[in-house]
């Protein structure tokens, strides 16, 4: 095949992967190209290692469908990193097999400063250039949904770009208490302390996760110590200041409080536009006029919902065959509106999931468990989940009475199949756009 060839190869995969994945597709996509073909193997080289692993997270089937359909041929796709950059370090031992995957648009190019985290911002700036030297530790806290976890990896991208060979652990709070905890079972702790304590930077989210773990805070407060004394910086999350971290000990709060503590805000309007034009244009679409102001005076709190409601604004674009107005968009936020309300409810669930997959009311509300029956009740599950404010226990109920681990489960495992099958996701969307129209005509 000659370079020219796979050019327009390539060009005609994108072109079909933006119409079916529109949510996942990103501008930088256009920086791809094909490495190698061979032997039905499709290579396609990415710019660096957190955007292959995207790729290979959310796309890879999307892709994959998409080279068939262009070539006729059986292809699978994989993405490569072509960057010579090494990827993120860490210690590989049983509990961490799984390394830390930075998320390619989580950068600092991609973050919106305004006043409610400037100050987080211009932080994370020092100690990525600086680790260790300025603030340490970094504390930054704040509501769900106001970018702490964006600020997190951004610090990992930038650390990394200033001294590739940085060796950096970041993980959850969960994981760091998990990992403890299957350590202390298999007599390993050795090693899980080991793999924290000997890093350039050690970067823990959601720190309130320690209260009630006081074996874990003890083993925390060691780590934290080891890592100070060295020099070695520390950054932590919180939805909490940390005075407010009720049931935590008393000598983490005060360690806590050594370096920077700062505090992330709900967006300003102002800034809640520009954050919206910045996710429209790293995904390449065009906002006709008004549309992220509009999207901007709906949604005041959380960004994760502002981008919610830009996904919305196309998938609902897309379905209907309609251009995107600020008219369209109007309708659409309204569906949204209904979709976070109260007004739906667990039977107008069943019912359209009941229509749309051809199987009976009472069967999906029995104890039955044929795979017919299965999937569209734990579609019912996860529907109830994102759709109503239904507690685990009560969807449980609801669908033939189950218990709320039942419930957990059926999500995770509907999650997994929405991210991986395009086909599935546009079947799941449809019937909760369906839902969500029962629900306004109710
Ligand atoms: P938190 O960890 O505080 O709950 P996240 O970091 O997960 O929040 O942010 C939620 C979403 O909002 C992410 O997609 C993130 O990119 C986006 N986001 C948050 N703050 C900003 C910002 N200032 N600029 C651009 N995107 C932002
Ligand atoms: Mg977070």
């Amino acid at each position: 095949m000659s370079p020219q060839d796979t050019v327009e190869i390539l060009e005609h995969i994108l072109d079909r992967v933006k119409v079916v994945d529109p949510v996942n597709t990103r501008k930088w996509f256009n920086d791809l190209h094909i490495a190698a073909f061979d032997h039905g193997l499709l290579q396609i080289g990415c710019p660096d290692s957190s955007c292959a692993e995207f790729l290979q997270d959310h796309c890879q089937t999307v892709f994959t469908q998409a080279a068939q359909n262009v070539t006729g041929h059986l292809i699978t796709v994989q993405f490569i990193d072509v960057s010579s950059r090494p990827a993120m370090q860490t210690a590989v031992t049983e509990e961490n097999v799984k390394r830390v995957r930075l998320h390619p648009d989580y950068t600092f190019d991609n973050f919106v400063v305004g006043p409610c985290n400037r100050m987080a911002h211009a932080s994370c700036i020092a100690i990525s250039q600086n680790p260790g030297v300025i603030y340490n530790p970094l504390f930054l806290y704040g509501n769900v949904g106001l970018g702490k976890t964006h600020l997190l990896h951004a610090v990992c991208h930038e650390a990394r770009r200033q001294n590739p060979n940085i060796s950096i652990q970041f993980l959850s709070c969960e994981e760091f208490v998990n990992g403890f905890v299957s350590a202390l079972e298999k007599g390993s702790l050795l090693d899980f302390q080991n793999q924290y304590r000997t890093v350039d930077m050690l970067i823990i989210d959601d720190v309130q996760f320690l209260r009630q773990r006081e074996q874990s805070q003890e083993e925390f407060f060691h780590t934290f110590n080891a890592l100070y004394n060295n020099r070695r910086q520390i950054i932590l999350t919180a939805d909490s200041a940390p005075q407010d971290l009720a049931s935590l000990e008393e000598r983490l709060i005060s360690r806590f409080k050594w370096g920077l503590v700062t505090r992330l805000d709900a967006p300003s309007y102002e800034t809640r536009i520009a954050i919206v034009k910045k996710k429209a244009a790293l995904r390449g679409l065009d906002l006709p006029e008004g549309v992220a102001e509009q999207i901007a005076e709906h949604i005041k709190t959380n960004i994760r919902e502002l981008e919610g409601a830009l996904t919305i604004i196309y998938a609902t674009a897309r379905m209907t065959g309609q251009p995107l107005t600020l008219e369209a968009a109007r309708q659409a936020l309204g569906v949204q509106e209904t979709a976070v309300g109260k007004s739906i409810t667990m039977s107008d669930i069943v019912r359209t999931v009941s229509e749309m997959f051809d199987v009976r009311i009472t069967d999906i509300q029995s104890k039955k468990r044929s795979q017919s029956i299965t999937l569209p009740r734990q579609i019912c599950m996860y529907l109830a989940r994102s759709l109503t404010r239904h507690s685990l226990e009560e969807i449980g109920g609801h669908l033939g009475g189950r218990d709320h681990s039942t419930v957990v489960h059926a999500c995770s495992k509907i999650e997994q199949m929405y991210k991986e099958d395009a086909q599935f996701r546009t079947r799941v969307d449809q019937v909760a756009h369906h839902i969500t129209k029962l629900a306004s005509s109710n």
